[in-house]
């Protein structure tokens, strides 16, 4: 095969991938776009958190897309269970209404919504809107009082949630 050939087939070859990861995405709900901050090790970004001093917090979405309608923060979760309905756990929807805002107060860019991807590939997805934004606002108050008093009331009865939880060494409420 001579170097044209092999150049053509080469285009061609990445022409039908592009192709294919488009399919892909729009199947999925993933939108297209640009893939311009990953928190993977070996990415760009990796452990670069991302802060507001406006709302006094910090997190590291997995993903971050540039799409025609703004950022979308995109996380991925383990869970092999997500909520019925098409719905997202409460805790996975106040992290990621919190990486809106994050996006929004940081690199500010329009926050159209934000996506979570349960294991098995079901895409959720998360609106913006003013009441989430309001219950966002609410949240973090909620979180700074209990910081204060040095103590929060835990607000489930559901094991698996502490199994995985972060925080699970100080907390005097797990119920492991
Ligand atoms: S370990 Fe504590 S903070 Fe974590 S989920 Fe359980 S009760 Fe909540």
């Amino acid at each position: 095969m001579n170097v044209a050939v092999m150049a053509t087939t080469l285009v061609v070859l990445a022409l039908v991938l592009y192709w294919l990861s488009l399919r892909s995405r729009k199947r999925t709900g993933i939108p297209s776009g640009e893939i311009f901050y990953q928190d993977l090790v070996g990415q760009p970004f990796f452990g670069e958190p991302l802060r507001s001093r406006r709302l006094g917090i910090l997190g590291k979405p997995d993903c971050l897309i540039r799409t025609a309608g703004g950022v979308v923060p995109v996380e991925f979760k383990r869970s092999r269970r997500p909520p019925a309905n098409g719905e997202v756990y409460a805790n996975h929807m106040i992290q990621n209404l919190a990486y809106c805002a994050l996006v929004e107060d940081q690199l500010g860019a329009d926050v159209p919504y934000s996506l979570v991807i349960y294991a098995g590939e079901q895409v959720r997805k998360v609106e913006f809107t003013p009441a989430r934004r309001q219950w966002l606002l609410d949240t973090i108050v909620d979180v700074e009082q209990a910081r204060v008093r040095k103590g929060a009331d835990r607000n489930h009865s559901h094991r698996g949630r502490c199994t995985g939880c972060g925080v699970r060494s100080q907390c005097n409420q797990s119920l492991l």
